[in-house]
């Protein structure tokens, strides 16, 4: 019957993209340096946070090639809650798999513009750590109490490079200390 081959198509069709969206590789363990990593992210627990949780996503999209944000489970778990230590956690450092949590409290006291604190702790998740220059605005790795979330070139390029490098393998880093990185007074860039 028509109606029946039909159904057929569509559940094939649902079948082969599911997967295309299989990391298939990843199960032989062989290196590609050359795929572009897929990293799930899922807002949907960041409350009034989630849109530039998606926005922060789209800034490191526009930058890089090597690695992508794509909005689905099984990643990275944004969420958002009342009072914490820090402005935003990360749970590791360049990983597919992990949490970032921001903290209301300390995102309005930081005097750090919200989306550059996001931008920031996604940034921990592609690959990045602290730099040198705590509080200097240009680079959104550096805290401060600052209102740019655009990553500079040099932060693009060395998440880039993490990604082009590690391939299917990367190596996560241990939770970065946020203590107190967007306490530090914001710097001119150098
Ligand atoms: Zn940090």
């Amino acid at each position: 019957m028509f109606r029946a081959k039909l159904v057929a198509a569509i559940v094939g069709a649902i079948a082969s993209v599911t997967l295309v969206g299989t990391p298939t590789a990843a199960a032989t363990g062989e290196a590609q340096p050359s795929a572009v990593r897929t990293i799930y992210y899922d807002s949907s627990r960041a409350a009034e946070l989630a849109p530039l949780v998606d926005q922060a996503a789209q800034i490191w999209n526009a930058g890089v090639t090597s690695v992508k944000l794509v909005k689905g489970a099984g990643g990275i778990s944004a969420s958002t809650a009342q009072n914490g230590a820090a402005p935003g956690m990360a749970s590791c450092v360049g990983c597919t798999r992990g949490t970032i949590t921001f903290y209301r409290n300390q995102i309005r006291s930081s005097g750090a513009a919200p989306l550059r604190v996001v931008v920031h702790e996604f940034g921990h998740i592609l690959g990045l750590n602290h730099p040198q220059d705590i509080g200097n605005c240009d680079k959104v790795m550096a805290g401060g109490r600052c209102d740019n979330a655009q990553p500079n070139a040099q932060e693009l390029a060395a998440v880039q490079r993490f990604w082009a490098s590690r391939g299917l393998a990367p190596a996560p880093g241990a939770q970065p200390d946020e203590s107190t990185v967007f306490d530090a007074p914001a710097s001119a860039g150098v």
